[in-house]
């Protein structure tokens, strides 16, 4: 049993993912688990140099600990996705062999173009699946000679089914809402979908904290997780944290770091107590230390005020 909370190095953490971290290391803590720590360094060219070493820095500074992680190492080590390619590239061999990936040459115009529904998905189009027929995936090759492959996983007609600890039952048809999507992308690069299932699956996580802008990638991974053979873990969507305007925080847009905070003066405590009064953990907006804020809840309690803030 063990919770995991997994920072993107792609800049410095802003509240809404200290508030994240802080309610996946509570998680751990009430349900005494250990708490896993890993950087989601996959994306290269979205990493921030230096923003591995402050995200540890500010989740150290507010008082929060974890049990494994890329500073203390583990069992599980290595506890960086850019030092677990020979895994996933292991795991990936492992789809393939099973011909449950197939190389698309499409171009997104022509996903664009062929798309008979360019609704339904946030991220764009639900892929058509024209790459599945060999025939047509020799014809859009022709026309793209120089295109390098992106893998896509074949899914099955199949609906998932699950109930998130905090948002309650949740159903995604795979494939009329997700379609086949991206294991490996022309870069080269693993994607998103198969690094985390294959990290979470060999660290054996058996409770997933993590913010609720993740809700629709769930069902593609407990699809993964199936297949690949892991348990599949709990998943609690926690709320996003938003700003006056009631838009999600973002780093691009350059949301609060814990830095302005340090030079105002304030104290993790009271940065502590923010996030947990935001959250609505605790009723009244003052200083908390974070042994003050466990010995409040249990983990019925903290399921109990995350869902009442639905
Ligand atoms: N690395 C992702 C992020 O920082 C989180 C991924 C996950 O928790 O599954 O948003």
């Amino acid at each position: 049993m063990s919770g995991r909370y997994a920072p993107s190095p792609s800049g410095p953490l802003h509240l809404g993912n200290l508030r994240t971290a802080l309610l996946a290391w509570l998680q751990a803590r009430l349900a005494n688990q250990p708490l896993i720590l890993r950087m989601e360094d996959l994306d290269l060219p979205r990493v921030k140099p230096g923003s591995r070493e402050q995200i540890l820095k500010d989740l150290r500074w507010l008082g929060l600990d974890w049990d494994e992680g890329p500073d203390i190492g583990g069992p599980s080590a290595p506890y960086e996705q850019s030092a677990r390619n020979p895994q996933y590239q292991q795991v990936f061999q492992q789809l393939l062999d099973n011909d449950l990936v197939y190389p698309c040459y499409c171009s997104r115009k022509d996903i664009q173009q062929a798309a008979s529904a360019p609704h339904a998905h946030e991220y764009g189009p639900i892929y058509p699946g024209t790459c599945r027929d060999p025939a047509r995936r020799a014809a859009i090759k022709q026309r793209h000679p120089d295109k390098t492959a992106t893998w896509r996983y074949r899914v099955p007609r199949h609906t998932i089914e699950f109930e998130d600890r905090i948002i309650g039952h949740m159903s995604q048809s795979l494939d009329r809402e997700v379609g086949d999507f991206v294991i490996k992308r022309a870069d080269g690069l693993f994607a998103y979908q198969l690094a985390v299932v294959v990290d979470d699956g060999m660290m054996g996580i058996t409770d997933v904290v993590r913010g609720a802008d993740l809700l629709d990638s769930t069902a593609r991974q407990i699809e993964l997780f199936e297949t690949l053979g892991y348990p599949v873990p709990s998943f609690w969507h926690v709320p996003l944290m938003l700003n006056d305007t009631g838009t999600r925080l973002s780093k691009r847009d350059g949301a609060d770091s814990l830095d302005i905070w340090k030079q105002q003066g304030k104290s993790p405590e009271v940065v502590l107590g923010l996030l947990a009064f935001t959250v609505g953990l605790i009723d009244e907006e003052r200083a908390i230390s974070k042994l003050e804020l466990v010995q409040g809840l249990t983990l019925d309690l903290l399921r109990d005020k995350l869902i009442n803030r639905l």
